[in-house]
């Protein structure tokens, strides 16, 4: 599958991964938005948040947990972080993978859409 994570989860593409196992893998994302910025992907491929299938909802569950194992791992837990994932393309996803972001090591905007977008919305 022409997939750049299932690429790195079968290791054909090289990432520093922070954490590994069964069901999830976690690495440090590329162009990093924050002092930690990791992606958290389960090793089965699931393109969007909308393609996730009841039995699916384990993994989910075990990546968010991972982000706060790797948080806690880091020493940013009590700082706090973000996590986010992306779908689609008005929610910013670039990549057909699903993975949550764990963002933290400094203080996070909110919202994350402009002042200019906002006045469109009101
Ligand atoms: P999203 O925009 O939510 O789909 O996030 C995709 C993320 O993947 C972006 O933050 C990219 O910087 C990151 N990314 C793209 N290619 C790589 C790569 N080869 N290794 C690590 N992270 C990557
Ligand atoms: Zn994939």
């Amino acid at each position: 599958m022409d997939c750049l994570f299932c690429k790195i989860i079968n290791k054909e593409i090289p990432a520093e991964i922070i954490y590994e196992d069964e069901h999830v893998i976690a690495f440090n994302d590329i162009s990093p938005q924050a002092p930690t910025h990791a992606l958290i992907i389960p090793r089965k491929h699931i393109a969007t948040l909308n393609d996730i299938s009841a039995e699916d909802t384990e993994v989910v569950g075990h990546m968010v947990k991972t982000a706060s194992t790797i948080a806690k791992q880091l020493g940013i837990d009590e700082s706090g972080y973000r996590t986010v994932f992306n779908c689609n393309s008005d929610g910013g996803q670039t990549v057909y993978h699903i993975h949550l972001h764990l963002l933290g090591g400094k203080p996070m905007g909110w919202p994350p859409y402009q002042e200019k977008l906002k006045e469109d919305l009101s």
